[in-house]
Formats: C-alpha cells, structure tokens, sequence
C-alpha cells in the first residue's frame, strides 16, 4: 500500500511544481479536467446541460467549480460535493514595492494570510502570478508569469547581530524588515529595472504591462524523507494537497455514471477569510448549483429539495501531534501521522462538522476500509477555520470538516504523512461512489 500511496504523493508533488500561485493552480486543475474530458463553461453564456457529462467554470482564473452531471434528479439525491481552497498563505508584492535602500534593490511586500513568517527567511524564493497586459488585438489581455530560478531572499541576521534569537525566537518587523533582496543596485531606476524583469518573465514589452499580481515561493521542489520515506513535505500542501484528493475522487473510473451530480468546488481567498466574489463566502458554487438544477428543468422547491438532501466535504489540513510540543494539543485528539484521515469539530463550528455529518463521513471511510481519527483544538488557543461553515451557512446544505495531518501548517515548508493522502483519497471515492 505504502508504494501506491508514494506514487499518488509523487503525482500530488508535480501538481505543486506547476501550481507556485493560485492562478498556477487554477490553470493545473483546469488541464487536468480537459484531460478528464470535462468541458467548460463560461458564466456568461447560456448552458445546455446534459445528463452524464461533465463541465466546468472558472471565476477569475483562480477558483473552479467542476461537475460531472448525475442521471437521476438532483432532487431526489441531492448533490455531492467536495470543496477545497487553492490559495496559500504568502507574501505579496506591492504595487510600487522596487527600493533602492544602501545599495541594494529590495521589493516591498504585503503579508497575504497568516505565514509563519520566520520561514520566508534563508530560502531560495521566487515569484509567479499574473499580468494585464494590452497587444495590437485587445485592450486587455492576461496571461501567467512564473520566474522559476531562484530571485529573492530574505537573509537572516548573523547570530553574533541578534544574540538572542534562541531565546527569543525569530521575528521580522512585518513593514521593515520584511522587504526582499532582489539585486544590487544599478544606473537604473528600481521600478524600471522591476518593470523589465517581469516584460522579461512574461515575454511582453515593459510598455504593455498593465497591471500584475505576484505571490513570493519557494523554488524548494517537495521532497520524501524519513526512515521508510512515510512523510513529504513541500510548500502549499496545506491546501493543494487537498484540491489534489479532490480530483483524485472525480476522476474516478467507479463513478463515471453517477447517480448524484458530483461537484468539486476549488476556491481562491480562503486564507482571508474568503469574501469576494470568488472566494467560498461569495455566489459562486451557490450559482452553479442553481444553473445546474435550472437546466433540467426543475422547479425552485426542487432546487431547495435538492440543496436539502445534499452533503458537503470540505477538505483542508489539520493539526497533526507534534511530540516536542505536547502542551499544543488536546491529549484525548493527538492526531498522528499516517494513522487516517482526521474529522475536525469545534463546538463552536469553526468547523462545520455536526455529529450526522461526522457518522456519514465515518460511513464512507469504513465502506472505502481507511482509518480515521477525531480532532478537537486545545481550548487554550483560538481555533482556526474553513470553507466549510460558510458555504454551509451559505447553501444551506449539511458539511462535514475534514482533513489530512500537518505538521507546521502555514510554514513555508510543510510536512504530511504518505499514506494519509492515499487514504483521503479512497473515503472521497466512496463518497462520491456511494
Ligand atoms: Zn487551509
């Protein structure tokens, strides 16, 4: 089993490699579908669903919803659906951010989320995102900009300028110590010398760029250790490795058929609390779900019958036990590595997950024969989120918090157990086979 789940890890790392920004992300999920021969939809245009087919809309190249179409009326099984955010927390650059400060060119961030972010330092980064940009054809036109050599940096102090680090732990001013070396400076203007790099990595003239978004990673590829290699880490896996799962379940052979129209929704912005127009708080799946039912026909109480009888899975990381930090946890939900995927609760529904939701979830990790394990936050720390309890509040539609163990979560560098992702993986297919 071990071999199998390393090579899904190793599929599930490439998926990363090609992902360095949610837009990245959206356009590796987006290839995989047509892959899948799923087909997309515009917003826009008028849709003509078919039974059995699948089909899939972008929102602002960073959020997906796909769906394979089921064969029987969604108001009577209701819709399946799993739901995955593919942003990370990061730096962003600034629009102005090109310094000259004592010789060096430096780039001013803005901190996205919430990165721990004494890992950003000492690593060989880089950037990827997006640009506007107009040409003879078109006013405005996008396209995908990834600098794949190492670029910036955020060096460390020396030991000997902070000597108490170890006591005191590693930290940076958020405004002044957080801009990134980027060169030594030249005879050109910083925003000039910017501006080129970025015409340079887009293949565009500085003159036609307009406007661009740009997320700092680290050009680090995902890497297998540990004594039977059973652990990986890379950056994002919190939460591509559970956008990865997700398509794992839909691209399976055993449902090629279904039932129940079967939807994965990936979306942007979740590590800001996911409010805008493509973020999970915002009308995105809640308007494709409506269109979906529209197109066969049904009435608005079918519709509303069929938000009744659906599920949600919403899969995001979860805190696995640290044994150098056991004050961290809860000592009755010390989640281990590899040892099952994890059904988060919070009495206070930072998780969505009730105890009907939570025993349907249970049902289909026994039918798939993977292990599973609870997690309860330590009540001396505040709880962290997810998609869940706002798409649940949103569409009305029963949720269950679910996840994979991480250790580190929000470090540039995280760390997860292999056969956990193998096991997500197969309680999702029972899920959407069930
Ligand atoms: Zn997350």
């Amino acid at each position: 089993m071990l071999k199998t789940a390393h090579a899904q890890v190793a599929k599930l790392l490439k998926f990363i490699d090609a992902s360095p920004s949610p837009y990245h992300a959206g356009a590796t999920i987006e290839k995989q579908l047509l892959a899948h021969d799923f087909k997309r939809l515009s917003e826009s245009d008028t849709w003509q669903l078919e039974k059995n087919k699948r089909y899939y809309v972008v929102r602002d190249q960073s959020s997906v919803v796909a769906f394979k179409t089921g064969h029987q009326p969604s108001s009577e099984t209701g819709y399946k659906i799993i739901g995955a955010h593919t942003d990370s927390p990061s730096l962003k650059i600034t629009p102005n951010g090109a310094r000259d400060e004592s010789g060096y060119l430096r780039l001013g961030v803005e901190i996205y989320g919430s990165p721990i972010l004494a890992t950003f330092s000492d690593r060989d980064l880089s950037l990827a995102g997006r640009v506007s940009y107009k040409d003879a054809h078109e006013p405005i036109k996008t396209k995908l900009v990834h600098f794949k050599q190492p670029l910036l940096r955020l060096p460390n102090l020396a030991i000997h300028l902070n000597r108490q680090v170890n006591e005191q732990g590693l930290k940076f001013h958020k405004q002044k110590e957080l801009p990134l070396l980027l060169s030594c400076t030249n005879e050109q203007l910083p925003e000039q010398r910017f501006a080129q790099l970025l015409a340079q990595a887009a293949n565009l003239n500085t003159t036609q760029i307009l406007a661009w978004e740009l997320t700092v990673y680290d050009t680090q590829k995902g890497e297998f250790w540990g004594a039977e290699r059973e652990f990986y880490s890379d950056s994002q896996l919190d939460n591509l490795a559970s956008c990865h799962v997700a398509l794992k379940a839909l691209f399976d052979k055993k449902n090629s058929r279904p039932a129940s129209t079967l939807v994965c929704g990936f979306f942007d912005h979740e590590e800001i609390g996911s409010e805008s127009y493509k973020g999970a708080n915002g009308n995105f799946l809640s308007t494709v779900l409506a269109r979906i039912s529209s197109s066969f026909k049904p009435t608005h109480d079918d519709h509303q019958r069929s938000l009744a009888r659906s599920l949600m899975v919403s899969v995001d990381m979860a805190h696995a036990y640290q044994p150098n930090f056991p004050s961290a946890y809860d000592p009755n939900h010390r989640v281990i590595m590899n040892k099952g995927v994890v059904i988060k609760v919070n009495a206070n529904h930072r998780y969505s997950s009730e105890s009907i939701s939570e025993a349907m979830f249970i049902h289909y990790c026994q039918q798939a024969k993977v292990p599973y394990q609870r997690y309860s936050h330590c009540n001396d720390i505040p709880c962290g989120s997810t998609i869940g309890p706002m798409s649940a509040a949103n569409l009305g539609i029963r949720t269950v918090d679910v996840g994979n163990p991480l250790w580190a979560m929000h470090s540039i560098r995280e760390s997860a157990g292999v056969l956990d992702h193998y096991y997500m993986i197969k309680a999702l297919q029972a899920f959407f086979k069930g």
